[in-house]
């Protein structure tokens, strides 16, 4: 059931890379459309985006880093980072939170928004 979640920043680290790759095969695709210099064209400027675009998700990732709070994970004692009120364990995928009230509960990634309570 636990294996279902993981860490937010490593979620969005994934996402970054898989945009890198998606941005290669768009490109290379390019390729099979050299008689076309417009399709040819069209392909390298959307894998050029899909790049960019993980660059920008990168520098997202290291802007949320500074505002995650690091933490020793209780479970296998590695430092962490915690993002919103409830986030995971890097490394072990424990559960962690910062609010005591939620302490205890069964991890719910729906704690993070406003409405539940
Ligand atoms: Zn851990």
């Amino acid at each position: 059931m636990a294996a279902k979640y993981s860490s937010k920043i490593n979620k969005i680290r994934t996402f970054a890379l898989s945009l890198i790759f998606i941005g290669f095969i768009v490109m290379y695709g390019g390729v099979f459309f050299r008689s076309n210099v417009w399709a040819m064209t069209i392909f390298m400027l959307m894998g050029l985006l899909c790049i960019i675009a993980s660059t920008v998700v990168y520098f997202w990732i290291g802007l949320l880093s500074t505002k995650a709070v690091q933490v020793v994970c209780p479970s296998c004692k590695k430092p962490t980072k915690i993002l919103g009120r409830v986030d995971m364990c890097m490394h072990c995928r424990e559960p962690l939170t910062l609010d005591p009230a939620l302490e205890g509960k069964e991890f719910d990634e729906r704690y993070n928004k406003k409405s539940a309570t």
